[in-house]
């Protein structure tokens, strides 16, 4: 491959695949190669992702921990002239992962931030559930415990939007009981799980139909879980 430009002065939010490599923008992969610096939130991670690209260059790790203090770095690499990039370990920078404080300091000081747009497991799921879209709340993950839970489900029973949530696989069945426990058994979610990898599943009916069959399957993978507003019917 021909060395690339380096694009324009600004720190560079990449989106990259939630699963299938194959949904990433031409322009996300001209700037992985030719961005000044490129900062990831997990280099070993994204190793894997540059070297499928064959993408052979410097990954600098920037996580929870250090972006505070990177943030630093990156808008004095930026006010010297380098261009900077940053990608988390999957989907799009700065939701429900890593990147907000560092797109929060270029801010502050008046450095320009640029979006290259593509996966993101929230619009993703959102787009293919069959629940409305024109409102929703995106909570990202809830809090592990059991009684902050059923506080943000109590909260919401009673939303005009539909809700949606980021989970894991150690919590998901948890998180369903709960769920019904709080907004009972004929609301009308939908489950969307391993989107974009082989095992794609996105279950939509109401809550104790989706559980059941939820439960026949694998608990296994990521999910994303959307709650309709109350009355909501298919
Ligand atoms: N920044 C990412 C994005 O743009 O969606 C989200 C990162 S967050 C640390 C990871 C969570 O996103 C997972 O626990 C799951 O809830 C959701 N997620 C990521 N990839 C997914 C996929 N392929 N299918 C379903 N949910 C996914």
């Amino acid at each position: 491959m021909p060395p690339s430009s380096e694009p324009e002065t600004a720190l560079h939010l990449i989106a990259t695949p939630i699963g299938n490599l194959g949904d990433i923008t031409g322009r996300a992969i001209e700037c992985l190669r030719g961005v000044g610096r490129l900062y990831a939130e997990d280099t070993r991670h994204s190793r894997k992702l540059l070297a499928h690209l064959g993408i052979a260059r410097p990954l600098l790790p920037c996580h929870e921990h250090n972006e505070q203090a990177l943030a630093r770095e990156i808008c004095q690499y930026l006010r010297n002239g380098t261009s900077c990039g940053f990608i988390s370990d999957a989907g799009t920078p700065a939701i429900s992962d890593p990147g907000f404080r560092l797109v929060r300091h270029c801010r502050r000081e008046g450095l320009p931030v640029v979006s290259l747009p593509g996966a993101c497991a929230l619009t993703s799921a959102l787009s293919v559930s069959g629940l409305p879209t024109d409102r929703f709340h995106f909570f990202g993950f809830l809090p592990p415990r059991k009684s902050a839970r059923l506080r943000v489900f109590e909260e919401q029973h009673t939303s005009e939007s539909t809700l949606v949530f980021y989970e894991s696989t150690h919590r998901i069945e948890k998180f369903l009981g709960d769920a019904e426990v709080v907004f009972g058994a004929e609301r009308v979610v939908s489950l969307a799980r391993e989107l974009t990898k082989q095992h794609e599943t996105v279950l939509t009916g109401p809550l104790h139909e989706v559980r059941s069959a939820f439960s026949r399957g694998s608990s296994k993978g990521e999910f994303v879980v959307m709650i309709a507003k109350e009355g909501y019917c298919l």
